[in-house]
């Protein structure tokens, strides 16, 4: 690559360098963080109808430093060991930043996923499973994958079954990828996590009454308008749960078929229904066709996702960025050489491996879930909820007076898995921005919030090394 035009790991060292220098960690520390600890390029052949293909795949473990390495699978046709060591790369500064007591990896697999059947599909990821496990590259102590772009829980279930079929009686096989689906030893939230998190990342940033000041607007995300690039996994959920948990106006929509805006807001569920239906989101009633897919993320807006891929607010259109706050649900949206001018602008980056951490911090959960067997909630719920319930009854007796059934069934609820993994989730996400504001904010010469994101999990993962008794 040119300089001018970085690729996506050499912006990722970048930005690691610029943190780096405000850390004083030894130079040798510091090498031995930002390097990919192990790259695993394969090819196998897969028979697809009469012929056979050749697959081009991957798996980086990027650190080592805490085992095992985690990281999702992704299925794209733009997939090189660049962006996989790139992706890597982030999941141990991601995890670092969100306390998951993991190293980072990640997989890809240089397909098309929409070229091929679900069969096909099936195939291809056995086989690629099966490559994993001949050079121990996947384990529930070693390395455990989970969805990314292009892959979802269905995909997980056949890593899970393929893996567990050659290590036949190991009881914490259910451990060795996440994201499945929940009846396969999954867990309630993974699907909507990375979304959820992003909406939670979102909501404390713009809690800070000052910080929203500087931007012009007001504290709270009630009323604020968005535009999300990507309506997949992340995108969707991100979208749906702003607007139905935060009263987010969704104003603007992008997909790989092109783009719409709608000033009064769009009705998401509508449009799902609509795209179904007609196999796009384009005339989308009351709304208007952009000219470009990209025009989406040059709309006039408040919150901006982008939750597709990679380099996609670039140096080009970075001047024509309108939103006052990018959220980056999406790994690595903006191209290294584009961020001083976003920054110029006074525009409020949330970086990716701090907005986008919910995805593998329910990964964890459902990770320990697997390892203990058993449900999260099934040993207190019901032992809370008795406790509510006399809790209650000896204040209706003490005030005599009658608390209704409806009030009464919300006071003395036993937590479910799903509330606890949601309360871990939003716990998580709120105490991690707390840490890295608190870096941005104590340091005169921290920038912007990547580099305190950097930062902060510099330092984790230091500290780290010394109690390995590495580096001391
Ligand atoms: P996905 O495959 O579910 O969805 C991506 C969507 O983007 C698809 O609907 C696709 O059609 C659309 N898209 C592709 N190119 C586009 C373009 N140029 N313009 C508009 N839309 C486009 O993938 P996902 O899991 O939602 O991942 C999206 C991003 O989020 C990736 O960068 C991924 O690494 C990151 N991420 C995912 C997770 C997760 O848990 N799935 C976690 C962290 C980060």
């Amino acid at each position: 690559m040119s300089n001018n035009h970085l690729s996506f790991f050499a912006s990722v060292e970048r930005n690691f360098d610029k943190a780096a220098a405000h850390t004083g960690l030894p130079k040798g520390l510091l090498e031995q963080i930002k390097v990919c600890n192990a790259v695993y390029q394969m090819r196998f052949p897969v028979k697809i109808g009469n012929e056979y293909q050749v697959i081009e795949a991957y798996r980086v473990q990027h650190s080592h430093h805490r085992l095992p390495t985690k990281g999702g699978i992704r299925y794209a046709t733009s997939v090189n060991q660049d962006e996989v060591m790139a992706l890597a790369a982030l999941m141990t500064y991601k995890c670092a930043i969100v306390d998951v007591p993991f190293g980072g990896a990640k997989g890809g697999v240089k397909i098309n996923p929409r070229a091929y059947t679900p069969f096909q599909l099936e195939k291809i990821t056995r086989r690629y499973t099966t490559e994993l496990i001949r050079k121990n590259f996947i384990g529930p102590g070693i390395d455990v994958p989970a969805p990314d772009y292009g892959t979802g829980s269905r995909e997980m279930a056949w890593i899970l079954d393929t893996y567990a079929t050659f290590k036949h009686g190991e009881i914490d096989a259910a451990g060795c990828v996440t994201g499945k689906p929940v009846q396969q030893n999954g867990i309630q939230g993974r699907t909507a996590a990375t979304g959820r998190g992003v909406f939670y990342g979102l909501r404390e940033v713009c809690s800070f009454k000052d910080d929203m000041k500087k931007i012009g607007l007001e504290a709270g995300m009630e009323g604020k308008t968005m535009v999300v690039q990507g309506l997949g996994n992340v995108g969707y959920h991100t979208a749906d749960i702003s607007i139905r948990e935060g009263g987010v106006k969704l104003i603007g929509v992008a997909e790989y078929e092109g783009a719409i805006y709608k000033k009064d807001g769009i009705d998401l569920e509508a449009l799902v229904k609509h795209r179904k239906e007609t196999g796009s989101i384009l005339d989308f009633p009351g709304a208007k066709n952009l000219k470009n897919r990209e025009d989406a993320l040059e709309l006039e807006c408040d919150i901006l996702v982008p939750a597709a891929l990679e380099n996609v607010i670039t140096k080009e259109n970075a001047k024509r960025i309108k939103a006052k706050i990018i959220g980056e649900a999406a790994n690595g949206p903006i191209a290294a050489e584009a961020e001083d001018t976003l920054l110029k602008k006074g525009i409020i980056i949330v970086p990716d491996m701090y907005i986008n951490a919910g995805g593998v911090t329910v990964s964890y959960f459902e990770w320990l879930k697997n390892l203990s067997h058993m449900r999260f909630g099934r040993m207190e719920k019901r032992f809370n909820s008795n406790t509510y319930e006399n809790l209650v009854g000896t204040v209706e007796r003490l005030t005599g007076k009658v608390i209704g059934p409806k009030e009464k069934s919300i006071l003395t609820k036993g937590a479910d898995e799903i509330d606890l993994v949601n309360s871990g989730l939003e716990e998580t996400m709120v105490e991690a921005y707390r840490q890295i504001r608190d870096v941005f904010v104590r340091s005169r010469k921290i920038e912007d919030l990547r580099t305190a994101a950097f930062v902060s999990a510099l330092r984790k993962i230091s500290s780290d090394y010394q109690n390995l008794g590495i580096f001391p």
